[in-house]
């Protein structure tokens, strides 16, 4: 089977990676974290992309999107060997700017079908008080205040234009993020239930 892929879009801290990990409880997808595979990979000791990773994350920059297709696919690949109906993913944080997205197309088209991108919308204020609430626990050197208020102009400078192309194709499934986590996963699964 084709990979199946759903992308999961919005400002850092929109709850994404909360409400991606629910979702493969309720259906049948497997969720991968771009920012988490990225990180992994980084502190991996005989990994030929960390040197590039760290310079890129150090810079504030998007790493290429060879390197994170590359890892995504591996990631794809492996859980699909070792279930074969395991063939649907959520992916979380990608793409990131137009240059992961003409990566993305240029490698998987043909490969891969897209389905849809749900897309995590809240304001700047939930951004920010929610990364901060996580930079408590989470060890992550970017939820401060400062990295966070950069990240989001990044979002819209960089993130905007790809929901914006994948809007255009009637694909962006948009969910008012700033509400509770359950209030949340319900828009959310009747998305799934509604997609399939
Ligand atoms: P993202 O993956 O979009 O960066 P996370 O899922 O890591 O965001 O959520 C960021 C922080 O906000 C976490 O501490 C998480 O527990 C919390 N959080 C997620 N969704 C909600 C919500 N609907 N209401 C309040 N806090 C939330
Ligand atoms: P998060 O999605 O919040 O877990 O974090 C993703 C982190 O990885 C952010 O700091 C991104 O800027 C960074 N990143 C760098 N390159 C990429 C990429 N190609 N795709 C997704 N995230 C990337």
């Amino acid at each position: 089977m084709k990979p199946q892929v759903v992308f999961a879009l919005g400002r850092p801290g929109a709850g994404k990676g909360t409400q991606c990990s629910s979702i493969t409880e309720h259906c049948n997808y497997t969720h991968l974290s771009a920012g988490d595979l990225l990180r992994k990979e980084r502190t991996r000791a005989d990994s030929e992309f960390s040197q590039k990773i760290d310079e890129c994350f150090k810079r504030g920059e998007f790493v290429p999107g060879e390197i994170t297709i590359t890892l995504l696919r591996q990631a794809m690949e492996e859980t699909m060997k070792n279930d074969k109906n395991k063939f649907r993913f959520l992916i979380d944080g990608f793409p990131p700017d137009v240059e992961n997205l003409r990566c993305w197309t240029q490698v998987m088209d043909g490969e891969a079908d897209v389905r849809f991108i749900l897309l995590f919308d809240c304001s700047d204020e939930v951004s920010i008080s929610r990364c901060l609430e996580r930079g408590k626990s989470s060890g992550r050197d970017d939820d401060n205040k400062e990295r966070v208020e950069k990240r989001i102009q990044t979002y819209l400078q960089s993130t905007r234009p790809v929901i914006a192309r994948y809007h255009k194709e009637g694909k962006v499934r948009a969910i008012d993020a700033s509400r509770s986590v359950t209030e949340v996963f319900d828009d959310v699964k009747s998305v799934f239930d509604r997609e399939g």
